[in-house]
């Protein structure tokens, strides 16, 4: 088994900030791919915001098997366009992960239909992780509860659809707690929305959240060929209907007509 990964990193503050420069002097997509680099069975490249389409390419996309998002300063100069195709890229059966504040990105409230919003404060405090599915693939390999010593709060209510799973839940020094490992399906693609991860704090050198990764990457791949046209809908003729039916009653379209969009 290979799994092909795409780390998409905004890689704004990385350049922009003293202190989350410091922090990851070769961007932060780079530290991620690193993390899953460790698993020998996961090949892995990155893209940027300011490469052309964002490095997500048709080619790019079309070769990759799971993608993983960080962005926060510049959602917004995101091309709705390339969120369309990695919306459809989800729904053929590519697997995406959205990391910390990726909860407001394009493609994660295009993806969930709800605000995604949260409450937040900056102040490094403590959090811990419990795990709340032991025997959820994601966790394997984790202790009961893990913690990282400085962390952003990110407070419920989280507004996002009920998912099918959650695999953990975060407790922070403020008192506050977040679910902060969730699971979707959307179309045939697996969906892991996973909580730690602010610019200013070195997470993507924890050793247990390099395990998460790892474990996310391989749970959300789907060794399936993809759906070719996942948003494909057709108009199915009346003489090829399964049981013999005489066409009746008034009518709105045309035979053989494209249904409208
Ligand atoms: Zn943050």
């Amino acid at each position: 088994m290979n799994i092909r990964a795409t780390v998409w990193g905004e890689n704004v503050h990385e350049r922009k900030n003293a202190v989350v420069a410091e922090v990851y002097p070769d961007g932060m997509h780079t530290q991620i791919a690193k993390l899953l680099a460790e698993d020998a069975q996961i090949t892995t490249r990155t893209a940027t915001l300011d490469q052309p389409d964002h490095g997500l390419t048709d080619d790019v996309l079309a070769d990759t098997d799971v993608l993983l998002w960080w962005g926060h300063a510049a959602h917004g100069d995101v091309q709705d366009e390339i969120v369309e195709k990695v919306a459809n890229r989800v729904w053929q059966g590519m697997g995406l992960i959205l990391l910390h504040s990726a909860h407001f990105s394009k493609i994660f409230k295009r993806l969930m239909g709800t605000p995604c919003a949260l409450s937040w404060r900056e102040a490094g405090e403590r959090e811990r992780l419990w795990v709340t599915n032991p025997r959820h693939p994601i966790a394997a390999g984790l202790p009961p509860h893990f913690e990282l010593e400085n962390e952003e709060m990110y407070g419920e209510p989280f507004s996002v659809p009920e998912p099918l799973e959650t695999v953990f839940i975060s407790w922070f020094q403020g008192g506050e707690v977040f679910r902060s490992g969730l699971t979707y399906r959307r179309g045939a693609g697996n969906i892991f929305y996973f909580r730690p991860g602010h610019e200013t704090y070195p997470t993507y050198y924890d050793k247990n959240v390099g395990t998460v990764l790892r474990n996310a990457v391989t749970w959300a791949y789907n060794p399936q060929p993809a759906i070719e046209d996942p948003t494909k809908a057709p108009n199915v003729p009346v003489e090829t209907a399964l049981e013999p039916i005489t066409e009746r009653g008034p009518k709105l379209h045309a035979k053989g007509e494209e249904g409208l969009r």
